[in-house]
Parts: structure tokens; sequence; C-alpha cells
């Protein structure tokens, strides 16, 4: 999609290190990281939030987690996954992705 910035990520057009890659989504770093561990998983297929995303998309990341969190060195001691969606929900890019952060004990509630 025009205009874009998880579009461009995905098509090279701003670089960026993937730490994984598939023909569904991408891993990335977060710019401003929250936690010591913080990615985001980004499908690759433009789609705003949840509620528009496929099933298929949702159920593929679901399917994935094990093996990225596991690259990350943080399927023992926990993490947290994240979809931030529409304007109270903190969202500010407008292209579905999963945060997924650890690293330390987590603090709760995230307001
Ligand atoms: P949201 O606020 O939509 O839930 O999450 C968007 C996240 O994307 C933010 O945590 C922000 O730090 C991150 N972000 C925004 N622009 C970029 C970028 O160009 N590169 C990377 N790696 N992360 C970005
Ligand atoms: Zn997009």
């Amino acid at each position: 999609m025009t205009d874009c910035i998880f579009c461009k990520i995905v098509a090279g057009e701003i670089p960026s290190k993937k730490l994984y890659e598939d023909d569904k989504i991408i891993v990335i770093n977060d710019l401003n990281p929250g936690a010591p561990v913080h990615v985001l998983i980004i499908p690759k297929e433009h789609t705003q939030n949840i509620l528009t995303a496929s099933d298929d998309i949702v159920v593929y990341v679901k399917n994935k987690l094990p093996e990225i969190v596991k690259q990350l060195g943080i399927e023992e001691k926990g993490f947290r996954v994240v979809v931030n969606t529409g304007e109270d929900g903190g969202q500010s890019v407008p292209h579905l992705h999963f945060h997924v952060l650890g690293g330390k004990a987590l603090g709760w509630p995230p307001c």
C-alpha cells in the first residue's frame, strides 16, 4: 500500500534488519524498544488491524510464534504479544503487526 511504512519495510524500500522472513511475515526489532526484547511480527500483506485480518494470517502467526520466541531466547521465561488497535489502543502504524516483548518481568497493567 502506498505510503504505508510497514509495506515499505516489507518491500525493502526502507532498509531494516529482518530477524526472520518467509513468504507471509517478517520479524524486525522495534525502533523504540519497550523491553530488552521487542520485535514486531509484520504480515507482508497489508491489512489495517486485527479486525480486518484474515483468520489465516492470525493462525499463521500463532503457529510461527514458538519458532520466533525460541530464536529470540524468550520461550522459557515468557513474553507478551500485543496488538494495539485503533486510536485508543495506541496503534500508530495502521498495518497489522504483533509486538512481542520479553527479556524481563513486564509490568501490568500496561497503561
Ligand atoms: P503501534 O504503535 O502501531 O502498535 O506500533 C508501531 C511500532 O512500530 C512502534 O512501537 C514503533 O516504535 C515502531 N516503528 C515505527 N516506525 C518504525 C520503523 O521505521 N522501523 C521499526 N523497526 N519500527 C518502527
Ligand atoms: Zn502496509
